[in-house]
């Protein structure tokens, strides 16, 4: 057994202090809550950190199975008087444990070819991955994905993949010139577009962008702009993802943006991160200090930015389901409600637990199919309790989820992205 340098490391070993045992955070830890046991939640997930750093557990193993089961949803941060940083100690162990794993060649060929081609050759590419939507868009209308489904074609994984697929529409918004202010002229923002939310949930940007210029915003849209890095951070690739990172901070420049928007609170909180990925990096490092000054994920932007408040009612029940990188991740909780309750004829009816995961968390529901359904089967009873027309949530990974947990559920709900709600209401 070798001991991982990565975390053999002052500053890991500053970070793991900071934890004083004390379990507040264990209720709020949804894998908690379905194993029941010590190492399924943060507490004992820190210790097994701490036993890995100091060489007495190996970085796989049982070990892998438990740091693996978590959601990496950071509830655990929120819930924890000490001020944990959760988030970075996983990142870094998951890395240190894809480390190990090259090391000891259990990273079979296989997994290393799916590894390249989705991270290297899908995510950071936009025309390819919309070329993928277009294909899958085929699938759906030809009726052929009913009949996979029926007969169980595909194999477990991608069985997991596809149940996810939202109906899509690839219709996509034209990012070739920015769009002009509607109206007086109030600033100029940059919109990341995101990898998975403009080729399968293209209808968010299209509203994201109309809202934007309804309150007076000229929207650009940096042609370069790549993937945020989140997908590679959260398995354990932090080269990949600080490339992505410098090759975002390249295409958005240095110009001088209001803002650098995005409309997904998981890549927003990777976003927020570049200055700490790139600390050490002597040509991006500082670059990377301003980049994150200027960035907002929508909902915190237009909270108070909204010019032009939204005249049309939309007479709904409504119930939001926060993102956990939004919440838990950016501190971004209160101006996603502030919105909803500025549209008229909105009814805002709160979920019991609304701080919970739904199971999505990057791709642990296709990593990890069983758990992911145990904690999005808590998530939909709390959402079916409130009765809501319409379930709202902020990111693209939960948006997927829970649409596929309505279908499953049967749940007679439309859900949306807020601000899609927000656009209704201005038309
Ligand atoms: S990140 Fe989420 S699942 Fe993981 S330990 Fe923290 S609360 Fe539990
Ligand atoms: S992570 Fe925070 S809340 Fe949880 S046991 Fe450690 S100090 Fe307590």
């Amino acid at each position: 057994m070798t001991q991982s340098t990565r975390l053999d490391t002052p500053r890991f070993q500053q970070l793991l202090d900071q934890c004083v045992h004390c379990g507040l955070c264990l209720s709020a830890c949804p894998t908690y809550n379905v194993f029941q046991t010590e190492m399924e939640g943060p507490r004992g997930r820190i210790q097994l950190m701490r036993a890995a750093a100091e060489g007495r557990v190996g970085v796989n193993g049982a070990f892998g199975e438990h740091i693996d089961h978590c959601l990496g949803c950071r509830a655990c941060e929120t819930a924890c008087p000490s001020g944990v940083q959760y988030g970075l100690l996983l990142e870094t162990t998951r890395a240190a444990m894809l480390d190990d794993r090259h090391a000891s060649r259990q990273v079979r060929r296989f997994e290393r070819f799916v590894r390249w081609l989705s991270l290297r050759q899908l995510i950071p590419h936009r025309n390819r991955l919309r070329l993928l939507a277009r294909l899958l868009e085929l699938y759906q209308a030809t009726g052929l994905s009913t009949l996979a489904r029926k007969l169980r074609l595909l194999p477990p994984p991608m069985r997991a993949m596809e149940a996810l697929l939202p109906p899509l529409n690839t219709n996509y918004p034209d990012y070739s010139r920015p769009a002009p202010a509607i109206g007086e002229r109030r600033g100029v923002v940059a919109l990341l577009h995101g990898c998975v939310q403009d080729a399968f949930l293209s209808s968010v940007n299209a509203a994201t962008v109309r809202v934007l210029q309804r309150n007076g915003y000229e929207v650009h849209f940096p042609p370069a702009q790549t993937c945020c890095g989140a997908a590679p951070l959260h398995i354990g690739e932090t080269a990949l993802a600080h490339e992505l990172a410098r090759r975002n901070l390249d295409a958005f420049g240095d110009h001088d943006y209001e803002a650098i928007l995005n409309n997904a609170g998981g890549c927003g909180a990777t976003l927020r991160e570049y200055a700490h990925l790139l600390a050490d990096d002597p040509l991006y490092g500082e670059r990377a200090q301003r980049f994150v000054g200027k960035v907002r994920d929508i909902n915190e932007f237009l909270a108070d930015h909204l010019h032009t408040p939204p005249t049309h009612p939309v007479n709904a029940r409504v119930t939001y389901v926060d993102s956990c990188h939004l919440r838990h991740g950016q501190g971004v909780a209160r101006q996603p409600r502030q919105l909803l309750r500025a549209i008229p004829g909105v009814t805002l009816v709160e979920l019991k637990q609304p701080d919970m995961c739904c199971g999505s968390a990057g791709v642990y529901n296709i990593m990890q199919p069983e758990t992911a359904n145990q904690v999005l089967a808590a998530k939909m009873a709390d959402v079916a309790a409130t009765q809501a027309d319409v379930v709202v949530t902020t990111n693209t990974g939960c948006h997927m989820q829970l649409l596929y947990g309505a279908k499953q559920q049967g749940l007679n709900a439309e859900v949306i992205h807020l601000v899609e709600l927000l656009d209704r209401a201005y038309q």
